[in-house]
């Protein structure tokens, strides 16, 4: 590993634009190590030639005086949920194998305006649906984290011993790899691949997409920092649509301040997208400030759940303790339908899927299965068959279900006005705080396998991610500290609409009191 690939974003930005070093020999050691990770699984496609040309552009432009972009010379990875012109784009999924878009989504074209270049892209659960990055159709993506094994449990002084890490291949029955360690866990999802890519220094920053979670949760897993902005912020124009009303893109990078800057670069008002919000991108980071004075922080009581893991109550305490002394009051609130969010979510986020996935029917992108003789009913039925993963299958399968005529205004109907109530609860709740502070997961990483034979399980472990979702606000997650076993937890700052400067703030309070330089080490 290169000293270039220990840098962050800002970093990379003043070492390129001073000339302390060019942005091809940053884009040069990024590739390497991409090249050098092919076991965690994180990049279906991998683009070098893309980050070199983008970086070239930016010392020539350097070199003639230009102007250079807020992310000049930034080599990132790029979640494989952006449409990218004349590069494979696939949602992590058969159907779409093969699939090369001819335009380009608008937050990847802001990101190449800004000076940015693609490593490649990014692997992820298939469609954006989980929670471990286990649903790919590319295969799993593994988190260069190691659980530790405790020796001794005695807290004041336990003694660790890194997990082996030989690795163990298996095949899918897709005839994919499955990558194992031992003990090996998962990256979080459904932005694994950015999570495990970010945290392994394969790339300082990568895009995600957070319909309930997916960039704060594996941002928590892997000890780096994500926003997920106020929905509306960042165009959706060519991201392949999970759920629209809830999906958002938002920055995963190793900070706060690396986080603000690139999501300056790719929020942004966008008349292709009608949810676009028609606004001017604020100076986040110049208006970073860590001085809370005057700043309520709320604690919701739902949130405390009975049998809440250990090692989180203690980081949320610890959060607590560091807000305050960054100044801010602490003030009790209360969520009361927090309890609905969850099953409200899975009703409305796979509603959403089934009708926005019946656009992939074999005439139009990727796969066609078209047996002999078939009609084309049945070329329908055997693409989609074929073309979409279990968990894909399982999501459509109950969109249909809860929009079906009988059972909408009981499923449907019903998870909207839970949907109006969870918002109305977070407007109340501002009566009384500027910005919530919550865990971002319920535990830490768990194991490769441990949850994806039981979908309910998988599902619970957006617990704490799905409220701020259905409310459309503004939510991030930074690192809090470790848990016994030495891996990362995530704290989550929630904010009002359109205040992520404050949740930024927050954040960065956070992040200059946790002491959190944990790395997940050298792990080739
Ligand atoms: N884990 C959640 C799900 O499976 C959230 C996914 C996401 O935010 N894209 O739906």
């Amino acid at each position: 590993m290169t000293e270039l690939t220990k840098l962050g974003v800002a970093a990379i930005r003043d070492g390129v634009t001073s000339g302390a070093f060019t942005a091809v020999e940053v884009a040069t050691a990024f590739n390497a190590n991409v090249a050098n990770a092919k076991a965690l699984n994180a990049f279906i496609v991998e683009t070098p030639e893309k980050a070199i040309e983008a970086a070239q552009a930016v010392d020539a432009g350097r070199a003639a005086g230009k102007p250079l972009g807020k992310m000049a010379g930034v080599p990132i990875g790029m979640k494989d949920l952006f449409c990218t012109e004349g590069v494979q784009t696939t949602a992590a999924s058969h159907i779409l194998e093969g699939f090369v878009p001819t335009y380009e989504s608008t937050v990847s074209a802001n990101l190449w305006e800004a000076g940015a270049g693609m490593l490649g892209k990014v692997n992820m659960d298939q469609f954006a649906m989980g929670s471990s990055n286990e649903t790919s159709y590319f295969g799993n993506v593994i988190s260069p984290w190691r659980r530790s094994k405790i020796v001794s449990t005695d807290e004041a002084n336990y003694e660790i011993i890194k997990s082996p890490k030989n690795v163990i291949r298996t095949v899918l029955p897709e005839g994919k790899a499955r990558l194992d360690w031992t003990n090996a866990l998962a990256p979080g999802g459904s932005s694994g691949g950015s999570s495990s890519a970010i945290a392994a220094r394969l790339c300082p920053a990568a895009t995600g997409t957070d319909t309930g979670g997916s960039i704060r949760q594996p941002a928590a897993f892997v000890g780096i920092s994500g926003i997920k902005p106020t929905y509306g912020r960042c165009s959706r124009w060519g991201v392949v649509a999970f759920a629209s009303s809830l999906d958002q893109a938002g920055p995963m990078a190793r900070d706060v301040r690396d986080c603000a800057i690139m999501l300056e670069a790719m929020a942004g008002f966008d008349p292709k997208d009608s949810t676009s919000l028609d606004l001017p991108v604020p100076a986040w980071e110049s208006c970073l400030n860590s001085d809370l004075k005057g700043k309520r922080i709320g604690i919701p009581r739902e949130y405390r759940l009975d049998g809440i893991d250990e090692d989180i109550a203690k980081m949320w305490d610890n959060g607590i303790a560091w807000l305050k002394d960054a100044g801010a009051e602490i003030v009790d609130i209360s969520l009361p339908h927090t309890k609905y969010a969850l099953p409200a979510y899975y009703i409305i986020a796979p509603a959403e899927a089934s009708s926005n996935l019946a656009r992939y029917d074999g005439v139009r992108f990727g796969l066609r299965d078209l047996p002999e003789g078939a009609g084309l009913q049945d070329m329908y039925a055997a693409t989609r068959a074929a073309g979409f993963g279990e968990e894909v299958r399982r999501r459509i399968m109950i969109g249909t279900y809860v929009l079906s005529a009988g059972f909408y205004d009981a499923y449907y109907t019903q998870a909207q006005k839970v949907r109006a109530l969870i918002a109305r609860d977070f407007d109340n709740a501002w009566a009384s705080c500027d910005l919530i502070l919550a865990p971002t997961a319920p535990s830490a990483a768990f194991g490769l396998g441990e949850k994806n034979a039981d979908p309910l399980s998988m599902y619970l472990n957006d617990v704490f991610a799905v409220p701020a979702s259905l409310a459309g606000l503004p939510a991030m997650s930074v690192p809090g500290g470790l848990s016994k076993q030495g891996l990362p937890l995530g704290l989550q700052i929630i904010g009002k609409a359109l205040d992520e400067q404050a949740v930024l703030n927050a954040g960065l309070a956070i992040e200059q009191r946790s002491g959190f330089t944990a790395e997940a080490g050298e792990w080739w």
